[in-house]
C-alpha cells in the first residue's frame, strides 16, 4: 500500500492547523501517511530547501503546503502552475504530475467553497459586490475567486499602490471588474458600496483581528455598514474577532476564515491523493471544531 508523505513548508509553524486536518483525512479515508512540518528560518533556507525541493522532485515527499513567508519563494522550484496559481502569483500546495513539479492555490477554490457552503445566499446575489480589504496574497485568491464568477472587486488596501497592482494583474487577464481604493475611503459616503444601490459582501484579507491583537477590526465597530451587508472574515484566530461580532451586532450575515481553511486543505489532499474532496470534509472539519451545513457533513 502507498504510504503518503506528506507536509508544511514555512515559518514559524507552531499554531498551525494543517497537521490535524490532513492527519484526520487520511485516517478517514484509510490512507497510510504522514503530515510533517518543515519549519525552515529564513536564514537557513539556502542551506535547508534544496534538499526538500529535492525531495518532491524525486517523489519521497508526495505534496507539501507552502504557507508564510514562501508562497512565492517556492516559485523558483516549479515547472508549472495552475490558472489559480499564476493569477494569485503565489502558491500554497505543491505536487507532481507526470515528472513535473506543479504548484497551486487551493486558497482561491477553497474561499469560494465555503462562501457557497456556508453563506450560500450570498454566493447566489444576482449583481454582487465586494469590498475586500487587504491587497496581500491571501487577498489575492479572493480576488481571482470572486471576480471568475463575476463579482465586482472594491480592492481597499492601506497601500494604495498595492491594490493598483493586484488590478491591474487582473485586468492583464481579462478580469476587469476590480477597482483600486485608499484605506480611508472604506467608511466614505461617496464610495459606491455606500452609494449604489445592491448588496454588498465585505471581506476581511488582512491580519487585523488576529491573535494577539483581538482587539483590533478592520473596519468601526459601529459601522457604517453598506445598506444590504454580508461578512467574511478570513481570520479564524479567534474564530469570533471584533469585525464578526459588530457585523453580527449589526444583524448582518457573518463567518469566519475556519471554513476556507478547511476547504483549501481538502483539495489540496485530494490533489495529492486523488481522493474526492467530499470523502475527507467531514473529518478535517470535525478536526478543528468546525460545523459544516448538512449536505457537506
Ligand atoms: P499578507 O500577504 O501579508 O497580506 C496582508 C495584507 O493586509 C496586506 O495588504 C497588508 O498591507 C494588509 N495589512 C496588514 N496589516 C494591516 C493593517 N494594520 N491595516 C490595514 N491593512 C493591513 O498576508 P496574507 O497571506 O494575505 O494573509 C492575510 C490574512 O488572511 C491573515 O490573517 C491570514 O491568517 C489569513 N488567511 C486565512 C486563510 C484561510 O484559509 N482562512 C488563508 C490565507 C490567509 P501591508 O502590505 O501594507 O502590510
Amino acid at each position: 500500500m502507498e504510504y503518503f508523505r506528506l507536509g508544511l513548508l514555512g515559518y514559524p509553524l507552531g499554531h498551525s492547523l494543517s497537521p490535524a486536518l490532513h492527519r484526520a483525512a487520511l485516517q478517514a479515508v484509510g490512507l497510510a501517511g504522514e503530515y510533517r512540518l518543515y519549519p525552515i528560518p529564513p536564514e537557513a533556507w539556502d542551506r535547508e530547501a534544496p534538499a526538500l525541493a529535492r525531495a518532491l522532485r524525486q517523489g519521497r515527499i508526495h505534496g507539501l503546503n507552502v504557507t508564510i513567508p514562501y508562497k512565492r519563494r517556492v516559485l523558483a522550484w516549479l515547472d508549472d502552475l495552475t490558472d489559480a496559481a499564476r493569477a494569485c502569483g503565489a502558491v500554497n500546495t505543491l505536487f507532481l504530475q507526470q515528472g513535473r513539479l506543479v504548484g497551486e492555490n487551493t486558497d482561491a477554490p477553497g474561499f469560494w467553497a465555503d462562501l457557497t457552503h456556508r453563506l450560500p445566499q450570498v454566493a447566489a446575489w444576482t449583481h454582487p459586490r465586494a469590498v475586500l480589504l487587504g491587497a496581500g496574497g491571501a487577498a489575492r485568491a479572493v480576488a481571482w475567486a470572486l471576480s471568475r464568477q463575476g463579482w465586482t472587486v472594491y480592492v481597499v488596501a492601506r497601500r494604495l499602490d498595492q491594490a493598483r497592482e493586484l488590478v491591474q494583474a487582473f485586468r492583464v487577464r481579462g478580469l476587469a471588474s476590480l477597482f483600486a481604493y485608499p484605506w480611508e475611503s472604506r467608511t466614505d459616503p461617496a464610495a459606491p458600496w455606500f452609494r449604489e444601490p445592491g448588496p454588498v459582501l465585505l471581506v476581511n484579507a488582512t491580519p487585523v483581528g488576529m491573535a494577539p491583537h483581538v482587539a483590533a477590526s478592520p473596519w468601526p465597530e459601529d459601522g457604517p455598514w453598506p445598506q444590504e451587508a454580508a461578512v467574511y472574515d478570513l481570520v479564524y484566530n479567534p474564530r469570533e474577532t471584533r469585525l464578526l461580532q459588530a457585523a453580527r451586532r449589526a444583524g448582518l450575515p457573518a463567518v469566519d476564515g475556519l471554513g476556507m481553511l478547511v476547504f483549501q486543505a481538502a483539495f489540496a489532499f485530494a490533489r495529492w491523493t486523488q481522493v474526492d474532496p467530499a470523502r475527507v470534509l467531514p473529518a478535517m472539519a470535525k478536526a478543528v471544531g468546525l460545523s459544516l451545513p448538512h449536505e457537506v457533513a
